[in-house]
């Protein structure tokens, strides 16, 4: 199953994005479920939120606007009675949630999503959540990479929110070229140490088919530190991108000695 898809009800979704169009997606494409996790962002902070205490300017994108859970949810249930041949999960990926537990809590408690993505997009520096894409601009790239692994292994020890940890090397998207090619070998003691948080806390990790695939090798060293589970993720933000390149994506887990878990709707498991 593809347990990451966004629809138009996310804050960053291009005007071709559709809940419906990717119901009718996965249909043709032979994915048996999706899970709808759009944006769950804050750009303002509540009472026990971590940022607050941290005095950071949470506004990390001049678009970013808050998920109206109301009408996303009304949304998947239209789409449950429309594709009953297709399992749909509802859900968010909340983005940075150790920094915004009170907020983030709050939304989860009162809707009940079925699939919690953790995301990190921005990490802290020079007084505000500031963007990986930006910093690429005022760091050496490696640095940008140290930071955001570090800001990560906070972000699973601050929050039991979420189920899967999305796209744990989203900056490799942004990697500039003229740094050369992304080498994971050069991280791996950031990435070991990240997945052994996450093991530890019972998580599921991501394989996202957006970011540059990660390596079998990786995904060993995810199986090292104790990993039980994957999950596979399109993040599609348009219709055409559902269970994108997962063929390829089902062979490096495979090759990393994962296995079809209970059934076409369970994670892959050792
Ligand atoms: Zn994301
Ligand atoms: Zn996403």
């Amino acid at each position: 199953m593809d347990s990451h898809v966004h629809t138009e009800w996310s804050w960053d979704a291009p005007g071709t994005a559709s809940m419906a169009r990717s119901c009718e997606r996965a249909l043709a494409a032979g994915v048996p479920a999706v899970a709808f996790t759009d944006h769950l962002d804050f750009t303002a902070w509540a009472d026990g939120d971590l940022i607050g205490a941290q005095n950071l300017d949470p506004r990390r994108y001049d678009r970013m606007r808050p998920l109206e859970v109301a009408g996303y949810l009304a949304a998947v249930r239209e789409c449950r009675e429309r594709y009953p041949g297709l399992r749909i999960l509802s859900g968010v990926e909340i983005g940075e949630p150790h920094l915004f537990g009170a907020s983030a809590g709050a939304a989860v408690d009162a809707s009940g999503f079925d699939r919690i993505l953790g995301s990190l997009h921005a990490v802290p520096c020079g007084g505000r959540l500031t963007p990986a894409d930006h910093l690429f601009r005022i760091m050496p790239a490696a640095e940008v990479m140290r930071r955001y692994f570090a800001e990560l292994a906070r972000l699973i020890g601050g929050s039991d929110l979420f189920e899967v940890l999305a796209h744990l090397d989203f900056p490799r998207r942004m990697w500039p070229r003229e740094a050369g090619a992304y080498d994971e070998a050069a991280f791996e003691a950031e990435y070991r140490a990240v997945l052994r948080a996450l093991a530890g806390s019972g998580r599921v990790l991501e394989v996202n088919t957006k970011t540059p695939l990660a390596s079998a090798r990786l995904l060993r060293w995810w199986r090292d530190e104790g990993g039980k589970a994957v999950s596979f993720g399109s993040d599609a933000h348009e219709p055409w991108r559902v269970g994108d390149k997962f063929r390829l994506a089902v062979d490096v887990v495979e090759a990393a000695g994962f296995r079809p878990g209970r059934d076409r709707f369970d994670f892959w498991r050792r």
